[in-house]
């Protein structure tokens, strides 16, 4: 079932996620609903606080061939345990905060650990677009967003266009 994705500013895209505590159903039909979510929009990851359940759930699929087979990955309380000195910078966008983009600098290669969707450990190393995804899902657990990264004249600047593409959504 696909969900409806927060726009920022919500105050629930700035809270801190609990950790999962025990893998249920009810998590799982969460995740598939989010795996739903992000490919319906389209989009390469999604975490829970976007469709307003703050727990510590992100999905994501950074495959950009359209011919192979989709990569889901679903990840219960991730954690980025290392990252690389090397840098990396991408444009990146946020189904929250849509149609804007920005240059965003992380960590190039990092290695995540998580549960998987059957609850069991997993750990992998990620570089290329899929490191940046991951720690940019990571980072709506803690309630970041990309735009914190963002000086404060360019933040302020894309708020002001969701505040008002809000109103023109509610407004029908
Ligand atoms: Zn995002």
């Amino acid at each position: 079932m696909k969900r409806p994705i927060l726009i920022h500013p919500d105050p629930r895209l700035k809270k801190a996620c609990d950790p999962v505590a025990d893998l249920s159903d009810e998590l799982r039909d969460l995740a598939d609903d989010m795996l739903e979510t992000m490919y319906d929009a389209p989009g390469i990851g999604l975490a829970a606080p976007q469709i307003g359940v703050l727990h510590r759930l992100i999905v994501l699929d950074c495959e950009k061939d359209p011919d192979s087979p989709p990569k889901p990955l679903v990840m219960f309380n991730p954690e980025v345990v290392t990252s690389s000195d090397d840098l990396n910078t991408y444009e990146e966008g946020c189904l929250s905060i849509p149609d804007q983009f920005a240059d965003v600098t992380r960590p190039a290669e990092v290695k995540v650990t998580w549960l998987d969707r059957d609850g069991n450990p997993r750990e992998q190393e990620f570089d290329g677009l899929w490191a940046t995804c991951v720690q940019h899902e990571i980072d709506h657990l803690n309630g970041k967003l990309f735009i914190d990264y963002l000086g404060a004249m360019k933040r302020q600047m894309i708020t002001r266009k969701m505040v008002k593409l809000k109103r023109e959504r509610a407004r029908g």
